[in-house]
C-alpha cells in the first residue's frame, strides 16, 4: 500500500483505539423484549485514539496512528477518514475480528445508552508496540489513552519512556492506575471524573483539582498533571506549583471529544516547544472550539481558527 501522507517522519505517535460510532436516534429506548422503530442512524468515526490523532493532525502535527481495525468495511472507512485528516495510517494493523464499535442510543429527552464492542482494539498487544518501536523512536511525543488493554498501555508507555520520548497519558475511560505506570508518564491529562476515580477524592472545581493533582504528582507523574475543568479550562500542577489556565467562553453545544481535542492539541503545542502554559492555552482554545460543533472528529477545528481565537482574547 502506498502511504498517503507527507514525506519525512511523524513527530507524534498516537497509540490507541479506533471505533465506528453508530448513533441511533430514538423516541425512547426499547424495553426488554420490545422492538421499536427509531428515527435515524449516523455512522461517525470515533475512538479516543483516533479522535486524538485526527485532532493533532488537523492542528498541524505530523501524526502517526498505531492501532487496529477489523477486516470489515468499517475498518477501511476508518482508515480512510484518518488518512483524509492527514494522519499516517501505514501502522494500522488489520485484525481478523470486527472493527471496534460503539452503539449509542440517544433518546428524545437526551438520555443515552452506549454499548461498546472493543473488537480489534481489544487485540492491541505488546507485540504491536514492539513492532512500532522504530516509529516511537522517530517521534517526539507519544500519546496514549485507556481504550486498549492496560498491558498494552503499559508497554507503550514503557517503550516511549525508554526511548526518551515525552509521554502524555489521557487516563480515559477512568481506570485504576498503579504507581509503576504513573511513574513513567510525563504528563497526565485527566478530567474531573477521572481525577476523582484515580484519587478516590471528589473533584469539582479548582480547590479539589489542586488536591487531586498534587496527589497524582506524589504518585510519580514526572512533569505535570493537567486537570481539565470543562468550561473553566485546565489546572496545571507541577513541582513548582499550580497555574490555572482559564477556558475560552464559547457557545458550547456538544462537548463530545473536547478532551480528545485538548490532548491532540497539547501534543502539537509541545512538539512546537511551546511552554506548558501556552500549550494549555492552545489546547483550551482548540477544545473550546470543538464544543461549538456537533460530533467527535467532525468538530475538531483547523489551525487557523484556533490561532484566530488565541489572538482575539
Ligand atoms: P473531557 O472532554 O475529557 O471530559 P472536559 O469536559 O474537562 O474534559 O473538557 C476538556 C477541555 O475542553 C477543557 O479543559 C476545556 O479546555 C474545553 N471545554 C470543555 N467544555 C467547555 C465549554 N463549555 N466551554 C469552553 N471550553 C470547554
Amino acid at each position: 500500500m502506498i502511504p498517503n501522507h507527507p514525506p519525512g517522519k511523524p513527530d507524534i505517535a498516537v497509540i490507541g483505539s479506533i471505533n465506528m460510532d453508530l448513533v441511533l436516534s430514538v423516541h425512547r429506548a426499547p424495553q426488554i423484549g420490545e422492538t421499536i422503530i427509531g428515527k435515524s442512524m449516523d455512522m461517525l468515526p470515533g475512538g479516543k485514539g483516533a479522535n486524538q490523532a485526527v485532532a493533532a493532525a488537523r492542528l498541524g502535527g505530523r501524526t502517526a496512528m498505531v492501532g487496529r481495525i477489523g477486516s470489515d468495511p468499517f475498518g477501511s472507512q476508518l482508515r480512510q477518514s484518518l488518512s483524509d485528516s492527514g494522519v499516517w495510517t501505514d501502522r494500522l494493523r488489520v485484525s481478523q475480528t470486527s472493527t471496534g464499535i460503539a452503539i449509542v442510543t440517544v433518546q428524545e429527552d437526551g438520555d443515552n445508552h452506549i454499548i461498546v464492542i472493543p473488537g480489534a482494539n481489544g487485540e492491541m498487544s505488546e507485540e504491536d508496540v514492539k513492532q512500532n518501536e522504530d516509529l516511537i523512536r522517530q517521534c517526539e511525543v507519544v500519546l496514549v489513552q485507556l481504550e486498549i488493554p492496560l498491558g498494552t498501555v503499559r508497554s507503550a508507555v514503557r517503550t516511549a519512556r525508554y526511548c526518551g520520548k515525552l509521554v502524555i497519558l489521557d487516563p480515559a475511560p477512568a481506570a485504576d492506575l498503579d504507581v509503576e505506570l504513573l511513574g513513567m508518564v510525563d504528563i497526565l491529562v485527566p478530567n474531573e471524573t477521572e481525577a476523582s476515580h484515580l484519587t478516590g477524592q471528589k473533584v469539582a472545581g479548582i480547590e479539589d483539582a489542586k488536591l487531586a493533582a498534587s496527589e497524582l504528582l506524589s504518585r510519580g507523574v514526572r512533569q505535570a498533571v493537567i486537570l481539565k475543568l470543562g468550561p473553566h479550562g485546565a489546572l496545571i500542577a507541577t513541582a513548582k506549583g499550580f497555574v490555572h489556565v482559564e477556558g475560552f467562553r464559547v457557545n458550547a453545544i456538544d462537548t463530545t471529544a473536547a478532551g480528545d481535542t485538548f490532548a491532540g492539541a497539547l501534543a502539537v503545542a509541545l512538539v512546537e516547544k511551546k511552554d506548558l502554559e501556552s500549550a494549555v492555552r492552545f489546547a483550551n482554545a482548540a477544545a473550546a472550539l470543538s464544543t461549538t460543533a456537533k460530533g467527535a472528529q467532525s468538530s475538531v477545528p483547523g489551525r487557523a481558527v484556533v490561532e484566530n481565537m488565541l489572538k482575539r482574547i
